[in-house]
């Protein structure tokens, strides 16, 4: 295992909320992170790669744009990836029931939050050595059998995709070394979570990179909360 110092993380998705978080959270425990944005804006990563003395490096991509993910593959050919986090994610109005959600938001919340991650994982896993991590961000919401209250209903079948998918990798890659992860942050306050959500980014993240980092070097797939918890497929 390098040192800590010379590890380094890719965070796809970083231009706020969770991503944001967890780029700064890795930045704290000494780690050198490459975070990606979508679009030219400044965002608050930007403020961050600024004090970070160079341990932050921001690259471009949209993850639906298949371009910006082969480009990005061929600009970190040389990089060694221990970690490698595929944040990004969107959601769609919680209250449509599925009949109700228009084709067209029904293919973006699944191409982004399933198709999407999983292009990257792709095209970017070979850059994780043995001894490294690859996580997609999922959702308690994504758990087909702790459905019982309903609501979110795109948003849960795409995270609920995103899970099979990582499933299918996962035994594709059977007798990898590599720790597969799909994590549930818990429902946080930011865009996406909203002001009512139980959680602050500050109780989440950390216990997020607290239980990444204690599957270190266990093989496979799991699906695991924030606090390190089984979560039911
Ligand atoms: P957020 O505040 O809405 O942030 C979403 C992030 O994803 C932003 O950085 C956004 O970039 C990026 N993104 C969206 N579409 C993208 C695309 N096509 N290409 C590249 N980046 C894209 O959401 P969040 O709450 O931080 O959620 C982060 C992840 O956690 C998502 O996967 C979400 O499903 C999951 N999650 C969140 C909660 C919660 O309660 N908040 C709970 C469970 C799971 P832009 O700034 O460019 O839009």
């Amino acid at each position: 295992m390098p040192l800590p110092e010379n590890r380094t993380a890719l965070i796809v998705g970083a231009s706020r909320g969770l991503g944001l978080a967890l780029a700064n959270e890795y930045l704290k425990r000494d780690w050198r992170v490459i975070a990606t944005v979508r679009g030219s804006r400044h965002t608050l990563l930007h403020d961050l790669a600024a004090a970070s003395e160079g341990r932050l490096q921001i690259e471009m991509i949209d993850i639906n744009a298949r371009d910006d993910v082969a480009n990005l593959r061929q600009r970190l050919d040389q990089r060694h990836l221990d970690l490698l986090f595929v944040n990004a994610g969107v959601a769609i109005d919680p209250d449509v029931a599925i009949g109700k959600v228009s084709t067209e938001d029904f293919v973006t919340v699944m191409v982004t939050n399933a198709l999407s991650p999983m292009r990257v994982i792709e095209a970017l896993h070979a850059l994780v050595p043995p001894s490294g991590t690859i996580v997609a961000m999922s959702s308690d919401l994504g758990s087909v059998s702790d459905n019982v209250d309903g609501g979110w209903e795109a948003y849960r079948a795409s995270k609920a995709a995103l899970n099979t998918l990582m499933r299918s990798f996962a035994a594709r890659h059977a007798g990898d070394p590599r720790s597969f992860l799909l994590i549930a942050p818990g429902w946080v306050r930011t865009d996406m979570g909203g002001p009512e959500a139980e959680l602050s980014i500050e109780e989440s993240i950390p216990r997020v990179v607290d239980t990444v980092s204690a599957q270190a070097g266990v093989p496979g797939l799991q699906y695991l909360d924030y606090q390190g918890r089984i979560v039911a497929w």
